[in-house]
């Protein structure tokens, strides 16, 4: 139930005309903010703050993204309609619903199993078809569906796992933050038949990727 200091499509329009005075031109995207409800990707607790531009808490240290970054992370995606996404950091399940408006399909990993299988069921219970859903360490990729044509992680690297950059298709795209824990830059990767193309987008702030070619042992 949302709560009564909230109106989700006045607060949802209001998102959206935000975005937009921050840069996100692509209609689609803005399209796709309007068909997914972030107030039900956050606790009950938090649903009056559901469309404010904020990274919120969602249990376990762990955070749903801003939805500024989620935006501006969904248009460097340019995305076609028939492609296969490759998403590391399932957490709320809310980046991987605005991806599956507009892809074929959205293989997802999340390496805590309460978010990986809270975003699940509530992605289920949504009517969503197109997300795929796995338990496990995303710096490993998803190697059984590879090759992606794009690939999106959402929590903060050292570097670059090179397994992700093996499993993007030739005229595919990567979006990965590397940095510190504390302030990562976001780094697009464009393979190519000439080889790797990386540009960087800006600084951002996201949680760290934990995992085999993340942060564990460092
Ligand atoms: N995309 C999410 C959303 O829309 O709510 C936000 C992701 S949150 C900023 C980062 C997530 O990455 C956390 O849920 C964290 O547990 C997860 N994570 C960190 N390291 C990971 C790894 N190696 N593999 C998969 N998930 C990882």
């Amino acid at each position: 139930m949302v709560s009564r200091h909230l109106n989700p499509d006045i607060a949802r329009e209001r998102l959206i005309k935000h975005l937009r005075g921050r840069g996100i031109k692509d209609e689609r995207v803005l399209e796709a903010f309007r068909k997914v409800p972030r107030h039900q990707f956050v606790d009950g607790a938090m649903y009056a703050q559901a469309y404010d531009d904020n990274a919120l808490p969602i249990g376990g240290g762990q955070t749903i993204s801003q939805p500024y970054v989620v935006a501006l992370m969904t248009e460097l995606l340019e995305l076609g309609s028939d492609e296969k996404i490759l998403e590391i950091g399932t957490g709320s399940g809310f980046q991987a619903a605005i991806l599956a408006q507009f892809s074929r399909r959205v293989y997802t990993i999340e390496r805590r199993r309460e978010l990986g299988e809270a975003a699940r069921k509530l992605l289920r219970a949504m009517g969503y078809e197109n997300i795929v859903f796995k338990i496990g360490d995303g710096t490993h990729g998803w190697r059984q569906h590879a090759p992606f044509d794009k690939i999106i992680v959402t929590a903060g690297a050292p570097v670059v796992p090179r397994t992700l950059v093996e499993q993007l298709s030739v005229g595919g795209r990567l979006l990965i933050p590397t940095g510190d824990r504390a302030y990562q830059e976001l780094e697009v990767y464009d393979k190519t038949d000439a080889g790797i193309q990386k540009r960087s987008v800006g600084g951002v702030v996201f949680v760290p990727l934990v995992g085999e070619h993340g942060w564990e042992g460092r």
